[in-house]
């Protein structure tokens, strides 16, 4: 039985339209969850509001499967938006608001459900967009977004860890009209009253911020193969991923620091540049650890072993971002204190270990 859920739904809401407008957004969020430009690994989610409750995707699950599995989690709306409202902790991750009799995966519904609900339209679609993200680390941010989005409602909010202090800066910015939303640091969010709206502002936004990637050299195959003998490295799964390492603009700009959570929770704090004449094996030993990727400067990047699809999508991701970001440009890097508080937040430490464990949720 292809979708036991729907059945449930179509009991629940038996507007017709009602039931199309969940399968558009299903088939929406499939073809974004598609994109690495758009979302990456299990980052990005998608939410319809029908009949008082919000259908939001479930924390861990990745977008690309919405078409063929069932990953939209119930939450009443009425509640959350109290807690919200009231800087109640249960607001933090929704969970208490998950309507259980609607939820038989139990499934916990997106760590970002608050900025779905917080929005007044009925269809919210919340991407990692890396043209969005390549303009929203940088310190000017506001003033770019404003030259490319002028005549758009549209509203920038200043990095806050995702949870309850991203939903109060969305709150302190949010005006009636505004259905985009530039989050510093992190992506972008679209928002309208029926799945094909939301689908042209997502292609207008992300239109407008789109700028070509900086060439980069290609990368030196057999010089990595010679780096990641005898040690646990190997060679990313996406060619792509490279470039952070080859262009050396990107690689100073990757150096710094961390740009944007999902790298932070995929593949650690920062990233680990080799130094000259060092190997897999030589970083190892020097940083005392073993970090998910190795970037060697002009060459490319090497990945642990174990490395799992969602660090392999981030990777990539670094590429993608950094490589459309200026190497003259001031950028807003994530401080000690925001990458720890990543780390050790544990609705976050839920979705890593659903990532760990490759649960696939279908
Ligand atoms: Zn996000």
């Amino acid at each position: 039985m292809r979708e036991p859920a729907g059945e449930g739904r179509l009991m629940v809401h038996p507007v017709d339209t009602g039931a199309s407008e969940f399968r558009m957004l299903r088939s929406l969020s499939a073809s974004i969850g598609a994109d690495p430009l758009l979302v990456q690994g299990a980052g990005g989610n998608t939410s319809i509001k029908q009949a008082g409750v919000l259908w939001i995707k479930a924390s861990g699950t990745w977008l690309k499967n919405a078409r063929d599995d069932e990953i939209m989690v119930p939450v009443a709306l009425a509640p959350l938006l109290d807690a919200v409202a009231h800087r109640s902790p249960a607001a933090e991750t929704a969970g208490q608001f998950t309507l259980v009799d609607l939820n038989p995966r139990q499934l916990r519904p997106s760590i970002e459900t608050t900025v779905h609900a917080l929005l007044p339209q009925k269809i919210v679609v919340h991407v990692h967009c890396v043209e969005t993200i390549s303009i929203a680390v940088q310190a000017n941010a506001e003033a770019l977004l404003e030259e490319r989005l002028r005549g758009l409602e549209w509203a920038f909010v200043p990095y806050r860890r995702p949870g309850l202090p991203l939903a109060q800066a969305i709150s302190e910015r949010l005006k009636p009209a505004t259905n985009v939303l530039v989050l510093g640091n992190h992506g972008l969010v679209v928002a309208a009253d029926t799945v094909a709206e939301a689908a042209l502002l997502l292609q207008r936004v992300t239109g407008l911020l789109a700028r070509p990637p900086r060439p980069s050299p290609l990368p030196d195959l057999d010089a990595l193969l010679r780096l990641a003998a005898g040690s646990d490295y190997r060679l990313p799964a996406s060619v792509a991923a490279h470039a952070v390492a080859t262009d050396l603009a990107s690689c100073r700009i990757a150096a710094s620091g961390s740009l944007y959570p999902d790298h932070v929770i995929f593949l650690g704090v920062g990233s680990v540049i080799a130094g000259p004449g060092e190997n897999a094996a030589a970083v190892v030993a020097r940083t005392g650890s073993a970090p998910t990727s190795i970037l060697f400067p002009g060459k490319g990047v090497l990945m642990r072993r174990d490395a799992n699809a969602g660090a392999e999508a981030m990777a990539r991701c670094l590429s993608d971002v950094v490589a459309r970001v200026d190497g003259a440009a001031r950028v807003n890097y994530l401080s000690p204190k925001e990458n720890a508080e990543l780390l050790n937040w544990d609705a976050e430490k839920y979705r890593q270990q659903l990532n760990r464990e490759g649960v696939t949720l279908q």
